[in-house]
């Protein structure tokens, strides 16, 4: 994980998020989440999801399901949700 910086921090502070995973570039999270493991394990489940996906059917998915299903309940999240525990 890397702190997000400039643009990238500003948007994730904007909208709320802790963290963004950008596949295959980097996770990319709030200078103060650095050391926080759930937050490593939430964004690693989505770097797997791309991985296995592939990069662009993994960001057309994540949309498709966020515009059909909403952030919270886009399955891609919940997936994500439950690798926090592990
Ligand atoms: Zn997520």
């Amino acid at each position: 994980m890397k702190p997000a910086s400039g643009l990238l921090l500003w948007l994730l502070r904007r909208f709320g998020f802790a963290g963004v995973t950008l596949y295959p570039i980097g996770i990319y999270v709030l200078p103060e989440m650095l050391g926080d493991t759930r937050l490593h394990k939430h964004e690693m489940a989505h770097w797997r999801q791309a991985e296995s996906m592939g990069a662009v059917w993994f960001y057309v998915t994540y949309l498709w399901y966020s515009i059909r299903f909403g952030y919270r309940n886009n399955p891609l999240e919940i997936e994500a949700r439950e690798q926090e525990r592990y």
